[in-house]
């Protein structure tokens, strides 16, 4: 799609001034002007930037941005923002850019605002179990920060994602089945809106109910409703025991049927995930292990010793009962991650099945008493289709993910890999589940939305014509503003 700077006419402010022969009617010559007023040398236009900050680790195309900025406050975003309504630019919020459908891809051009200079711990509270964070924090720094006060921040996608990217997604990962995702994790944002205003959504109060949910509006916004800028987020006490288990099965069907059963018992498991057979397989060559290739789940226990321990013998119990073989768990750290590591290292692990390969990641969930029979379906059509996709889930949840990997050469290929992504698609939302339950929509999964949503849809795009008139922040994600 078009930039609204075709080409790469201006010098980067960061090395030189702007081109003098740059004609004043152009939008970004005026913005890149008025930024590097507001921003000085934190403002550049240089391709590298440029393409680093338009190209995700997704399959769908890169799309660059004209402008990257680094903002250090939200007064700076405020004027940033400004500048962007009032030239009529799109702005582009970006955090850490580990987000897989296109969220930061600069599809109409524009500004991207990158808030990784914004990594201030702004205060915590451990008598209220709670903390204020700049938007740029990540969650490996807040915790490393929470740690020696005893506490930590429960949300981990895997990735170092930041925090204003985690509430813009409304990530979840591993152990959102004890924990929640940023939904229930996140209790209040201040935002910089479309047209340059400061809000805060909520106060610290545990509940609260004062008026519309606006930290639930703008969490899984994508960047599409306004820029966060400060995130408060709930804390939890560092368990007193952890332990960690890995247990083999011989079916598929026995594997999820004794996650329901764990789950139906109300075991409080801090995670549950599952690897099928490609992707066991794939970890023992990337990692170097001998895991059995079989379905696996991978366990993880916390609480007191005592109730860690029961959990430990009541899931032991359930998973025999269900074909599971040779349960073996470890309480201290080194022997915990040592079980861990395959369960860690999945995502590169499969890319490394198929070197050179483009992955299209996907990503439904369903009620925990569907699961069962949409994952073994799911199994079958992918043997049918002859696609490589190893498949990891967050099974406590009914979430999972194909992760198809394709020739990028191969356009027949790819065109079997999204029938059978629509396919999914089709029996997740059969089964009353949906097409993303944690990566987030941004440009490959508007239509998918559509099909699950329908009529309300069309509140969506009234909410957004609303907030952003003008159409700026982040176009084309989440979704289109005339139906298809
Ligand atoms: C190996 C790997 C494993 C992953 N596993 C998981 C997983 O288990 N669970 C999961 O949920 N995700 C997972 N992800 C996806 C990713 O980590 C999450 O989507 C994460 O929340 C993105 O955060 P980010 O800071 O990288 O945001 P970015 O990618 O920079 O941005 C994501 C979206 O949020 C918007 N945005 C960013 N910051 C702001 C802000 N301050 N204000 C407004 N909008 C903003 C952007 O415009 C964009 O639309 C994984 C990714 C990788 C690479």
């Amino acid at each position: 799609m078009a930039s609204v700077l075709d080409s790469d006419r201006f010098v980067c402010p960061v090395c030189s001034v702007v081109s003098p022969d740059m004609p004043s009617s152009d939008p970004i010559a005026s913005v890149v002007a008025a930024l590097s007023d507001v921003l000085g040398d934190r403002v550049t236009t240089s391709a590298a930037a440029r393409e680093h900050h338009g190209d995700d680790l997704s399959f769908h195309p890169g799309a660059h941005p004209d402008v990257v900025v680094f903002p250090r406050s939200t007064d700076e975003v405020q004027q940033v923002v400004k500048i962007c309504a009032q030239h009529g630019v799109p702005m582009i919020p970006y955090g850490a850019g580990t987000s897989l459908e296109g969220h930061i891809h600069a599809l109409h051009g524009g500004v991207c605002i990158d808030l990784q200079q914004m990594n201030k711990i702004v205060r915590v509270s451990p008598e209220d179990l709670d903390a204020t964070v700049q938007a740029g924090v990540t969650r490996e720094q807040l915790n490393h920060h929470l740690h020696d006060q005893g506490l930590f921040f429960p949300v981990d996608p895997g990735a170092n994602a930041s925090l204003g990217g985690m509430a813009s997604t409304r990530a979840s990962g591993t152990n959102a089945v004890r924990y929640g995702t940023m939904r229930e994790n996140v209790m209040a944002l201040r935002v910089v809106t479309a047209t340059g205003e400061v809000i805060d959504t909520a106060r610290r109060a545990r509940k609260s109910s004062a008026g519309y949910d606006l930290t639930r509006l703008f969490v899984g916004a994508e960047g599409t409703l306004g820029v966060i800028t400060e995130v408060t987020v709930r804390l939890q006490g560092i368990p007193e025991h952890i332990s960690a288990a890995v247990c083999a099965f011989e079916t598929l069907r026995g594997t999820v049927d004794a996650v329901i059963e764990t789950i139906q018992l109300g075991v409080p498991i801090a995670r549950i995930e599952l690897l099928d057979p490609l992707q066991v397989d794939a970890c023992n060559r990337h990692c170097g292990l001998d895991n059995p290739v079989a379905p696996t789940l991978f366990l993880e226990f916390d609480g007191s010793e005592r109730s860690v321990a029961e959990q430990v013998e009541t899931v032991q119990r359930i998973c025999a009962e269900h074909g599971g073989q040779g349960f073996r768990w470890a309480s201290d750290h080194m022997g915990r991650d040592e079980l861990w590591k395959a369960r860690h290292q999945a995502y590169w692990a499969g890319l490394a099945l198929r070197p050179g390969c483009s992955a299209m990641t996907t990503d439904v969930c369903v009620p925990i008493s569907r699961l069962s029979d949409c994952l073994t379906e799911t199994h079958a059509d992918l043997e049918a289709s002859g696609l490589y996709g190893p498949v990891v889930g967050h099974v406590g949840d009914g979430n999972f993910h194909v992760l198809l990997l394709l020739d990028p050469e191969d356009a027949e290929e790819r065109q079997r890999a999204e029938a059978f992504h629509e396919r999914l698609v089709t029996r997740a939302l059969a089964n009353d589940g949906t097409c993303t339950g944690e990566h987030g929509v941004g440009c490959g999964k508007i239509r998918y939305v559509e099909q699950e949503l329908g009529p309300a849809v069309e509140l969506m795009r009234a909410i957004k014509r609303a907030l952003d008139p003008d159409g700026l922040m982040n176009p084309g994600k989440v979704v289109r503003l005339e139906p298809a």
